[in-house]
């Protein structure tokens, strides 16, 4: 593209020559006769280059380049060319000094300008390319930093979920670990009050999917007076929308979408702010309610998600609660010795009172308890007395007959009824029983008293040391007590002397 360069010269033979030659060589030229003329030309459209004449009438070339190169920014540089007489050298080095780029010195040889015209206009088209680049560079540097940042946000918010969600999963496990329903609810309440910062918290449950009402397990912050009415029927509007949406929400929100529920009324009148259901089985079977926040801060999208993670988690470990309180309750066996349990354990022997007195056959009851168990335990750890108690049920079955029943009876105690047998009987079978113990290897059992593992056993019968199921009972007791203060490792009977002798101090004669 043709260049364009502003003359400024007052000389105006000088000025044609320059304008012709430049011509020659393909240049643009516009002509200046003095300073204020240039400064304006220059203004109205940058030229590529200025030639400066620095003998100027009225305003010398030296204040023309200070002006012109005050308007210059380092993205529009225009290359300076001073042209001075010989005796002017001085002009030349303030005119370096002001901002001019490269001089020549009258006469000149038009060879001669011509190269520095041409440094001069690639300097200048360098200089554009630098800028141009670094205008370049200073956008990506700008886009990068913008990344930069938008990745440390992304990483910042996603080391808070994570770190939100780590804590979700920790309160998951340790909520399904509590199969106790009442201990369960409170850790809950404790949990959501520390995640969510809130002042107070309610749960409401069904106590059973039938029951038609949500009663208050348990609160954190309220006053029990404050709650004493607060029953929610489950035909309340409010639960009817949360089993459609199934949904944590703001009570504020819940008000304005639901109408003429009373639950609603009683929650809102207990500052209670959201209000989360839980779940199972697709109908809301409870509520939890949080109250404000102690710092007054709103809940937000976030806390809802959270809440609502929560719910189900919850719902989960309600369901594992109340399912395992149905089948403890269902079942008579214990877990660790397979043998019966003490709720069998006390049917049984009610029943078999009863068939005693109607058939008027003898009954016999043995109790057993493992001598010095709490030395096994504290020196080999608890699942090594485990597996000692595992054993031992083993032993019991295989040594009793048929229609006698084992059971365990408490931590280290184990019950035999012996349905029409007499006290001979009983004696004898309680022997065998303690000869098998003594007899057999328990693993690490050198470490106890006597180097191994024994049991002392008591025992009594119907109707020789009592007539009814308290008194057999107490009577097995009060034998068992003789056998551990006669040494261990023995079996003793009742008999009707232990009475007057032996009487523990805590226990019931009649
Ligand atoms: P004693 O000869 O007087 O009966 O002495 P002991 O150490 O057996 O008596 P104590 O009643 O003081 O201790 C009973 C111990 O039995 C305490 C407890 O650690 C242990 N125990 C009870 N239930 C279990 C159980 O299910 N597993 C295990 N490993 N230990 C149990
Ligand atoms: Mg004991
Ligand atoms: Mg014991």
């Amino acid at each position: 593209m043709e260049k364009t360069i502003l003359i400024v010269e007052d000389h105006h033979d000088m000025m044609s020559i320059l304008q012709k030659y430049l011509g020659e060589h393909h240049y643009k030229t516009i002509p200046a006769e003095n300073a204020e003329e240039a400064i304006q030309i220059y203004q109205n459209g940058h030229p590529d280059l200025v030639l400066m004449d620095l003998m100027l009438p009225g305003m010398s070339g030296i204040e023309a380049i200070k002006k012109i190169k005050k308007n210059i920014s380092p993205k529009n540089y225009v290359p300076i060319i001073i042209i001075t007489a010989k005796n002017e050298v001085s002009d030349i080095v303030t005119g370096l000094e002001v901002g001019a780029d490269d001089y020549v010195v009258k006469p000149f040889h038009f060879d001669e300008l011509m190269a520095r015209i041409n440094t001069a206009l690639r300097l200048k088209e360098l200089n554009e390319k630098l800028v141009q680049q670094s205008e370049e560079l200073e956008k990506a540097n700008t886009q990068i930093s913008e990344l930069n940042r938008n990745l440390l946000n992304k990483n910042r918010q996603l080391r808070k979920n994570i770190y939100n969600l780590h804590g979700l999963f920790e309160i998951s496990i340790e909520l399904n670990s509590i199969l106790d329903l009442h201990r369960l609810v409170n850790s809950i309440l404790l949990t959501i009050v520390g995640q969510f910062s809130s002042n107070s918290a309610l749960f409401l449950l069904a106590s059973k999917p039938e029951i038609d009402r949500l009663e208050i397990i348990n609160s954190k912050g309220f006053y029990y007076d404050a709650l004493s009415d607060l029953i929610i029927e489950k035909t309340d509007p409010l639960i009817s929308y949360f089993n459609k949406k199934g949904l944590p929400d703001l009570v504020n929100r819940l008000k304005r979408k639901i109408k003429n529920s009373p639950a609603l009324n009683q929650l809102s009148a207990l500052d209670v702010r959201v209000v989360t259901p839980i779940i199972v089985k697709g109908a809301t079977e409870g509520l939890v309610c949080l109250g404000p926040r102690v710092k007054k801060q709103s809940y937000e999208k976030q806390d809802l998600e959270q809440i609502s993670i929560l719910a189900n988690i919850i719902a989960i470990s309600i369901t594992n609660a109340t399912l395992y309180r149905e089948v403890e309750q269902l079942s008579y066996t214990d877990g660790m010795t397979e043998l019966h349990n003490f709720r069998y354990f006390d049917l049984r022997l009610h029943e078999e009172v009863i068939r005693h007195k109607r058939n008027k056959t003898g009954l016999s009851l043995l109790i057993l308890d493992v001598d010095n168990f709490k030395n096994f335990n504290d020196t080999m750890g608890h699942p090594a007395g485990d597996e000692v108690l595992r054993k031992l049920a083993k032993i019991l079955r295989e040594t009793v007959r048929e229609n006698d029943i084992v059971a365990r009876y408490g931590g280290e105690e184990f019950a035999v009824i012996l349905p029409q047998v007499e006290k001979e009987g009983a004696l004898i079978l309680a022997e065998r029983i303690r000869e098998n113990i003594e007899k057999t290897y328990f693993e690490h059992e050198e470490i106890q008293p006597q180097g191994k593992v024994t049991v002392s056993i008591g025992g009594a019968n119907l109707p020789d040391d009592a007539d009814d199921y308290q008194t057999l009972v107490n009577r097995a007791d009060m034998a068992l007590y003789k056998a551990k203060n006669t040494g261990r490792n023995r079996v003793v009977i009742f008999s009707a002397e232990d009475q007057e002798t032996n009487v523990p101090p805590d226990s019931e004669t009649e």
